[in-house]
């Protein structure tokens, strides 16, 4: 932490009563997990929908902790503080500790490439900054306000990736993170059954401008749908966008792709510069174009922000370039999945020279429009030329109707891969791809070369 509340300090943050009368002693850190807890921290039992943190009080005393926040007083002998809810109250305190950093604080939301964003972006706050960056995918209402609570004295800057599934989700973890600069990357039919809507997740990625702190830079898609509607939202602030689009302040020029990355001309608002980037896909390059415009707002040069995008490599399961058993390129993007990123790969898969095989599965949270969608993405692929569709998953078996002819469909994974080692070889380039939840990735770890 950046400085060590007191139990009485906690109490008055929360809002909350310290039961045990004379406790004191100073929060060295915050824990929400009994099992990875370090010894002096503050316990916050969490309830989620099979399990409830009060009931590890005993084991949060047993680790070393100071006291713990809870919401009914409990029969263990560990200092208590009792609050209303104490995930409102994690928030409150990731809020208290967020306003004791005068680093520069960055935050990203949208629909894809957040995590992308976010490493790329901590790249390049890296050159100049000792930077704290959210820990793999922890972007939620839990997971911001612990990454925020683990800003330590020796961080100059962070790198925050807000995600949400509701209506209000990123109003709530925003309005912790204060982010001097927020770059909004994107809006697309993602996690639709839990917005509604495509409005609503645009109104939603738009909650981080309110919250973006005030003379602050709010970073946006030039050619995105809702670009001009989160731009009105954007007065107070100063805006820059990004885009290939001619209204774009950050743009790219001269882009040559490739299965391995892409090289482009970065044209920031004052100067250009060559960079080259080994994420491959124009979705990437659009993702570099959003850090580009970021740094460029907290005054970076072009040779920073080119050296920060040079040193960023794929992150795992995003077009991650693996080796397959029988010498077949394999491209690991089973990490998550919706239309737009669906089509953004198969667009990388169309480079490959020789076979190229498609291997899907289900996109999941699409509602009402998910046959639509899956048949979409055949088609996409059909119209790409991709030789080879093989799919598994329930809604996945429209989209190899759509395919047609070499379009393959098996009942679970392990047929797939069956099928995919039988049939594939050196020369063979697969992209696989599914929702998280299809775990597609299973199919990358039983194809790749162990060595
Ligand atoms: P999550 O909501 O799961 O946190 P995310 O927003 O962090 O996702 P990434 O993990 O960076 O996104 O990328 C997820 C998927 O989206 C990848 O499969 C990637 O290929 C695709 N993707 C990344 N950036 C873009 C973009 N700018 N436009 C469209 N698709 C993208
Ligand atoms: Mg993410």
């Amino acid at each position: 932490m950046l400085r060590n509340p007191s139990l009485a300090e906690i109490a008055e943050i929360t809002g909350g009563e310290l039961l045990s009368e004379g406790a004191h002693g100073q929060c060295l850190a915050v824990s929400t997990d009994t099992r990875t807890i370090q010894k002096g921290s503050l316990y916050i039992p969490l309830k989620g929908d099979r399990f409830d943190g009060h009931n590890f009080a005993e084991n949060a005393r047993e680790a070393g902790a100071l006291a713990m926040l809870t919401e009914r007083e409990l029969a263990v002998d560990l200092p208590q503080i009792k609050v209303k809810d104490t995930l409102l109250a994690l928030a409150d305190i990731a809020a208290w500790h967020r306003d004791q950093f005068n680093g520069r604080v960055v935050a990203v939301t949208g629909s894809a490439g957040k995590t992308t964003v976010k490493q790329l972006m901590g790249s390049v706050l890296n050159q100049r900054y000792k930077t704290l960056i959210t820990q793999g995918n922890l972007n939620n209402h839990i997971g911001a306000p612990l990454t925020l609570l683990s800003l330590q004295p020796e961080h100059e800057a962070a790198m925050i990736e807000l995600g949400a599934s509701a209506v209000g989700e990123i109003a709530y973890t925003a309005r912790l993170t204060r982010p001097e600069v927020g770059i909004l990357t994107n809006v697309v039919p993602a996690h639709l059954e839990g917005f509604g809507s495509i409005d609503n997740i645009a109104l939603t990625k738009g909650e981080l401008i309110d919250a973006v702190t005030p003379s602050g830079t709010m970073v946006l898609n030039a050619d995105d749908h809702y670009f001009t509607q989160w731009l009105s939202r954007a007065t107070a602030l100063n805006v820059i966008s990004f885009g290939f689009s001619d209204r774009a302040d950050v743009t790219a020029k001269d882009i040559c792709e490739s299965l391995t990355g892409s090289e482009f001309t970065l044209v920031l608002p004052d100067e250009s510069v060559s960079v080259s980037l080994s994420l491959s896909g124009l979705h990437n390059v659009r993702n570099a174009l959003a850090v580009a415009a970021a740094a460029s707002s907290l005054g970076f040069s072009s040779v920073e922000i080119k050296a920060g995008l040079e040193q960023s490599a794929a992150v795992a399961g995003r077009l991650e370039r693996c080796k397959g058993q029988r010498g077949q390129v394999i491209f690991n993007d089973a990490y998550n999945a919706n239309p737009e990123s669906f089509c953004a790969a198969i667009d990388v898969l169309k480079l490959a020279e020789g076979r190229r095989i498609l291997v899907m599965g289900d996109m999941g949270e699409l509602g009402d429009a998910a046959t639509t969608m899956h048949v979409r993405v055949g088609n996409y692929a059909k119209d790409q030329s991709i030789e080879c569709l093989v799919a598994t998953g329930p809604l996945s078996k429209s989209a190899v109707e759509a395919f047609g002819d070499n379009g393959h469909w098996f009942e679970n994974r392990e047929a797939v891969t069956e099928f995919l080692t039988k049939t594939t070889k050196s020369g063979d380039t697969l992209l696989v791809k599914g929702s998280r939840s299809a775990g597609m990735d299973q199919v990358v770890r039983s194809l790749a070369d162990k060595e």
